[in-house]
């Protein structure tokens, strides 16, 4: 049989990628191509409120729409905005703001739904879970020394620095990272900066079940080059450190900062030492909808494997409206895999942080996902989805222990201890609790989130009571 007409759930096409026209917008309309690929231009700016919003969009954009981002700012958000014109650029890509339709479009966009996030994207009914939390994953309750999180047993966090060049609306760190925002005040690091990371080497040197270090923070773009490059450096120094992931979304929203002069060397440097020792040294980045993947993205993935790194990752988070169908996976997938030589890698379910549950999915729904992109990319690449559950850790959506679907708690289980556990005798045999956004659950559940959130002491319904 001719395969050409075998109908199939997603037919693969592969599509260039192309940069989207900025001119189209009026406060870029004189922007040349030098300046757009400037890193300092693009940094310089980033929208960082609703008033500059406007004035690169001009009138196109309804004063509805922002009065609704407003708002959100006011009461809602855990982020503060920080959009570089390379991310914007890639909201309704084909369309210009004075085109009929353009706020609607706008409002649609995936990428707008997670960076510019408005009030009225929000849940009404349940805005956050119950037992969403600031630190959801207690990343800072596992630190070793401040900013190093000692969670599993050979690998570590290190939160290098608390900023970005660009905030998403859902972060994780939101309670580390970032500006604060009428509703959130941000935690602050007590040690100064260059202390911190000397006492990150130093822990690295006396651990050696330690093999692995994620250099995170925050964006690994924000630090000064010679900084970033003396600790990575550092820690090629020390002989148990095999893996090293430099974690930079930056290299999709910001691709300008590494195609510049100073990092490209920098990274080349920093190669050539790591193949002498035999260390591997991967950039991961975090891509969320395929239309993020321009030609700039592809040229600095480009650059940095032709640096001689051993690879550039993708880690996405599942969004609801942003990428939450098979299709949407699937042409992300594609376009990282093929256009930009970036390894879809991960796709994690939304933490539960306040705030987030119109984005989360639950896990019944990334299950039937991670089924429908089985088959269609190669096995190597082929993303994993998983959920990071607290104090478990990242578990794979179909290893889950026990689901209760009608109260939306998924149950899990673990082979490690983490490192607040060192004397927990049950660590091993605990079940660990994961939730669904309430408004998914069918109307019993709904009804028993309701009673709890009533009368939660009376009915005996704390936390505990779901980790045994
Ligand atoms: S780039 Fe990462 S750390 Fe920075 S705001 Fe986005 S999700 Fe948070």
């Amino acid at each position: 049989m001719d395969a050409a007409v075998i109908e199939q759930p997603y037919v693969y096409q592969r599509r260039e990628l192309t940069e989207p026209d900025w001119r189209r917008f009026p406060g870029w309309a004189d922007v040349t191509a030098a300046q757009w690929e400037s890193a300092q231009w693009q940094r310089a700016h980033c929208v960082k409120n609703v008033r500059q919003l406007r004035e690169v969009a001009g009138a196109g954009l309804a004063e509805a729409f922002c009065a609704d981002l407003e708002r959100d700012q006011h009461e809602q958000a855990t982020m503060s905005m920080l959009v570089p014109p390379q991310m914007l650029n890639t909201m309704v890509p084909t369309t210009a703001p004075d085109e009929p339709g353009f706020t609607e479009a706008f409002c649609a966009d995936p990428v707008r739904r997670y960076m510019i996030p408005v009030f009225s994207d929000r849940r009404a009914d349940w805005p956050s879970h119950p037992y969403a939390s600031r630190d959801s994953l207690h990343e800072a309750e596992m630190w070793a020394v401040e900013g190093l999180t000692h969670r599993y047993p050979t690998k570590v966090l290190a939160e290098v620095l608390p900023t970005c060049p660009q905030y998403c609306g859902h972060c994780t760190r939101m309670d580390l990272v970032g500006n604060p925002t009428p509703k959130v005040g941000k935690h602050k690091f007590g040690l100064p900066r260059d202390d911190r990371l000397t006492s990150m080497i130093a822990y690295l040197k006396a651990t050696p079940g330690v093999r692995d270090v994620v250099v995170s923070g925050g964006d690994v773009a924000n630090l000064p080059w010679p900084r970033l490059e003396a600790f990575v450096s550092a820690l090629l120094d020390i002989a148990n450190i095999r893996d090293i992931r430099l974690a930079s979304k930056a290299l999709m929203g910001l691709p300008q900062h590494w195609l510049g002069d100073d990092v490209r060397a920098g990274m080349e440097r920093l190669g050539a030492k790591a193949r002498e020792r035999g260390v591997s040294i991967a950039i991961h980045t975090h891509v969320n909808a395929a239309q993020s993947v321009t030609p700039l993205v592809a040229r600095a993935a480009q650059a940095m494997l032709g640096t001689g790194i051993r690879d550039v990752r993708n880690q996405g988070v599942l969004l609801r409206g942003v990428n939450d169908s098979a299709r949407a996976l699937l042409d992300l997938s594609f376009a990282l895999l093929d256009e930009a030589k970036i390894m879809p890698y991960y796709f994690y379910l939304c933490d539960m942080i306040p705030g987030s549950e119109h984005w989360r999915l639950s896990l019944a729904e990334a299950q039937q996902l991670q089924h429908q992109i089985m088959g269609y990319l190669p096995g190597f690449a082929t993303p994993r989805i998983v959920c990071d559950v607290p104090y478990a850790g990242k578990r794979w959506v179909h290893q889950v222990s026990r689901y209760d679907t009608d109260l939306g708690i998924s149950y899990w289980s673990k082979n490690y201890r983490t490192g607040v556990e060192t004397g927990d005798p049950l660590a091993l045999s605990r079940e660990y609790a994961y939730y669904d956004p309430i408004h998914l659950l069918p109307e019993q559940g709904q009804r028993w989130w309701r009673a709890r959130d009533r009368e939660p002491a009376a009915a005996g319904l704390t936390p505990a009571r779901f980790v045994r």
